[in-house]
């Protein structure tokens, strides 16, 4: 007998659906378990291997769960907001939430066909009014407790797609999305005080079933570090060069100190560096 999937697979996922298999009940007198996956973002190109590869595996360990007698709650959603549509609209003339509506619908669809067991009564899709207004409410929350503020700060800005772009998102230079040109542009953006947590983050990863090498990265990625803060006198100048070191003491092994092209001092010391014209140029290609 051959294996015929475009007839087996269709009829057994509608059965399934139909019997709401992978549903999470809600208040039930079992264990319980909450398997998440990264959503995507629905992009106008489909589902890519990577997305079926990490979502294949998870879904085999829904499944080993629900087989165990545990209540897995296995959702799926939509992280559509993104730079593309917006991009895309711009282009065409079509609004973005056309185009998102539709994305999301081949991504279900493909999902669905590879018989992956999300619970779909709790899909979300970031750009639903009735999703965002939580999120809006959570940085209100953050505003009021002096977590969420506004600074100036140099970012990674795409002279294509206009936008500024996390440290992540440029590769080799370049913009991750577009392959265009990076420029350091000093602008006012809204951060989140994440550093006031920093111990905490470190500390409560022992609470979660991570892997350590992941763990690491993420120790990594919150960079915390003791150390002391040392300023360092320019000569004949009221002006000092604050640094940051782990190793204080070796501190006396210095024998220069780089400043980053877009540190304020490079101003301030101007008339008193000899070759000018090289720094500026310098600081107009890397700094801001
Ligand atoms: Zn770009």
């Amino acid at each position: 007998m051959n294996y015929e999937p475009q007839e087996i697979e269709p009829k057994w996922q509608e059965s399934w659906e139909k019997q709401g298999l992978y549903r999470a009940q809600d208040f039930l007198d079992k264990p319980k378990t909450y398997l998440l996956v990264e959503f995507p973002y629905p992009s106008g190109a489909g589902l890519h291997v990577g997305h079926c590869r990490s979502y294949t595996a998870m879904d085999i360990i829904a499944r080993k769960r629900r087989m165990e007698g545990i209540n897995v709650m296995f959702p799926m959603g939509w992280d559509a907001f993104g730079l593309p549509s917006e991009n895309y609209a711009i282009k065409t003339g079509i609004h973005p939430s056309i185009t998102t509506k539709q994305s999301i619908e081949t991504f279900r669809k493909q999902e669905k066909s590879l018989g992956l067991s999300f619970d779909w009564e709790r899909e979300v899709d970031t750009t639903n009014p009735a999703y965002y207004k939580w999120t809006q409410w959570i940085f209100l929350k953050l505003f009021e407790h002096g977590l969420a503020y506004k600074a100036k700060i140099a970012i990674n800005w795409c002279l294509s797609c206009k936008i500024g772009l996390a440290n992540e998102e440029v590769t080799e230079g370049k913009c991750e999305r577009c392959g265009g040109e990076i420029e350091k542009r000093e602008k006012e953006q809204w951060l989140i005080k994440i550093t006031q947590y920093a111990q905490r983050l470190i500390d409560d990863l022992e609470l979660v079933n991570f892997p350590d090498r992941v763990k690491m990265q993420q120790i990594n990625w919150i960079g915390r570090s003791e150390g002391s803060e040392l300023e360092f006198k320019i000569k004949d100048s009221i002006e000092k060069i604050k640094v940051f070191t782990t190793r204080a003491d070796t501190i006396f092994g210095a024998t220069y100190i780089v400043l980053a092209p877009e540190h304020d001092l490079v101003s301030k010391i101007k008339s008193r560096i000899s070759n000018w014209d090289e720094v500026k140029e310098y600081i107009e290609k890397f700094g801001n």
